[in-house]
């Protein structure tokens, strides 16, 4: 998958760029970002790449000239990416959002900053994405957000695709259980004994159960479009009453 990032400061996703998945991804040959800067293509003798708002009004927008002139540089290359740009009315990111995008082949994200972007480039774009309600001061942070959650959706990017699988929002859509590491005991609190049971089985149902519960506190709306099997409707229900864990595997003999 490719990326081209059309930013006045390319230098943002240096760090980015170097750290962790998405370092590995792009060694690896996987995915390839090319962060675009939009001054070298700027026209005029100082590289301006804003200018102020007509009708009136603060601050400054971006200038569409540099914009379009990078895009169709891109074009002219043979290439033909999605186009997203970063708006904070933009259409409202999340994991759908991001397996959809991961099944594209090349993406170009048109990252704003003051004002915002001149409207005349919303002819270019596919679509307006918005990393939440509040408002950043460009768009590279939000970039950065989109491209990490693509990227670890790509196959063979995260080594474990059981790790995805388990991952909050994906799968069958309820949130993640809860996880420990090493040492059993740290300053008196106890990790579950049923995870260092060895029982495999009864581990899965816990951790089944601890998703339900988290999902029902944090994001109970999740139950209105996700399908549950018969036995975790019946765990929904005993969470819903405040039946434990233990009082659950007692009654149905589990
Ligand atoms: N004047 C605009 C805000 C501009 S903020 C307004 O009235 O809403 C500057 C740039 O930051 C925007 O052009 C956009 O590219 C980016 N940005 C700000 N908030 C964002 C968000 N929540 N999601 C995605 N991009 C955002």
């Amino acid at each position: 998958m490719k990326f081209f990032v059309l930013s006045i400061f390319p230098q943002f996703f240096d760090g980015f760029k170097n750290t962790g998945i998405v370092s590995k991804a792009i060694k690896n040959g996987i995915v390839e970002i090319d962060t675009i800067n939009l001054r070298d293509f700027s026209r005029d003798k100082h590289k301006t790449v804003d200018d102020v708002v007509y009708g009136g009004g603060p601050g400054m927008l971006l200038k569409p000239e540099p914009i379009y002139e990078a895009y169709e540089t891109i074009l002219k290359k043979g290439h033909n990416p999605y186009v997203l740009i970063t708006e904070p009315w933009g259409r409202k990111f999340d994991q759908n959002f991001a397996k959809e995008l991961s099944e594209k082949k090349e993406i170009m994200i048109i990252c704003g900053r003051y004002e915002g972007v001149d409207e005349r480039v919303k002819n270019i774009v596919d679509e307006e994405v918005s990393i939440g309600d509040f408002i950043l001061s460009g768009g590279e942070p939000a970039a950065t957000v989109i491209m990490d959650a693509i990227i670890r959706l790509i196959p063979g990017v995260v080594g474990d695709e059981n790790s995805l699988r388990a991952d909050s929002f994906s799968n069958d859509g309820l949130l993640g259980y809860p996880n420990y590491t090493r040492p059993a005991e740290f300053k008196g609190m106890k990790v579950p004994d049923i995870l260092r049971s060895g029982n495999h089985k009864l581990i899965h149902m816990w951790r089944r159960w601890k998703q339900i519960e988290k999902t029902l506190e944090k994001k109970p709306e999740i139950f209105e479009y996700i399908e549950l099997s018969d036995k975790e409707n019946r765990m929904l229900e005993a969470i819903k009453n405040g039946i434990s864990f233990e009082e659950f595997l007692e009654k149905y003999k589990v």
